[in-house]
């Protein structure tokens, strides 16, 4: 039996109006990603990675198309139902952490459980779990400010997974890391795709970690021109795969 996609965009566009200028930045997008691995997209500065991961990850609204997220249609859910959706069922990595200063790593972990209701003993157990997933155990005591940047990542990518989510999505989670923990946070992505059989999206300008996803999408002025799975290339992309950066004047 085939993996069925677990995230799915048809036809997803967006374009930004800033003064005159009109800018096209996604149109007619189509991709499927699977579950169990860790798929990146990579291109320069200003491509539209970062809007594609908003649009396939319920935060930004696209102008046209459909992204079916575990099969759930998520641009036609309220206000409400999207935010349930993405607590329920989304983590998030970002590249400036975003962690909580006046919290220690532990309470930061366990902030998305309470959110969802759990708490008390369970709530501490499950915080600890993820936080010896990413090798900091011993550190849950700390504020961010005693941690290392390669430190305060993993607290994030623990956040992220104490959820149980099935889908994680990362934007730029090792730019401002040096090249050593910037693999280690790569490499605890992939390994969350792996063990825990989530569809792990991230994307990244750096070219170094490409060797550790299991699918590169790259993004070049704004065009999908290459899908690669396990080092091996094809251009798969269809009509439909369109991505276009185009600059208009308003009408
Ligand atoms: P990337 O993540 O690949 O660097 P982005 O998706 O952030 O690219 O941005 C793609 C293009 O869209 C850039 O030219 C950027 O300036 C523009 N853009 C992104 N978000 C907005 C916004 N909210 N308003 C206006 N322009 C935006
Ligand atoms: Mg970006």
């Amino acid at each position: 039996m085939p993996t069925l996609p677990s995230l799915r965009s048809r036809g997803i566009s967006k374009a930004f109006t800033t003064g005159k200028v009109r800018l096209q930045v996604i149109k007619d997008s189509s991709i499927d990603i699977l579950p169990g691995e860790l798929t990146l997209v990579v291109g320069p500065s200003g491509s539209g990675k970062s809007t594609m991961l908003s649009m396939m990850s319920g935060l930004l609204r696209p102008d046209t198309g459909h992204v079916y997220a575990l099969d759930t249609d998520l641009w036609t859910l309220d206000e409400t139902s999207l935010d349930r959706f993405r607590l329920q069922h989304c983590g998030f990595v970002f590249q400036g952490f975003n962690l909580f200063t006046s919290l220690t790593a532990l309470e930061n972990v366990i902030l998305p459980l309470q959110y969802l209701g759990v708490q008390g003993r369970e709530a501490i157990e499950r915080a600890q779990e993820a936080l010896e997933e990413v090798g900091l155990q011993a550190r849950g005591h700390l504020r961010p400010t005693e941690l290392s940047g390669g430190e305060k990542q993993r607290v994030a990518i623990a956040r992220a997974l104490v959820k149980r989510p099935q889908l994680i999505f990362a934007d730029e989670p090792t730019s401002a890391l040096d090249k050593n923990n910037g693999q280690i946070v790569i490499d605890l992505l992939k390994r969350i795709a792996t063990v825990h059989g989530a569809t792990v999206l991230g994307v990244t300008h750096d070219p170094r970690l490409l060797s550790h996803a299991d699918r590169v999408i790259h993004l070049e002025d704004g065009v999908v021109v290459r899908d690669e799975r396990n080092g091996t290339s094809s251009n798969i992309v269809t009509e439909h795969d369109h991505v276009l950066m185009q600059t208009q004047p308003t009408q």
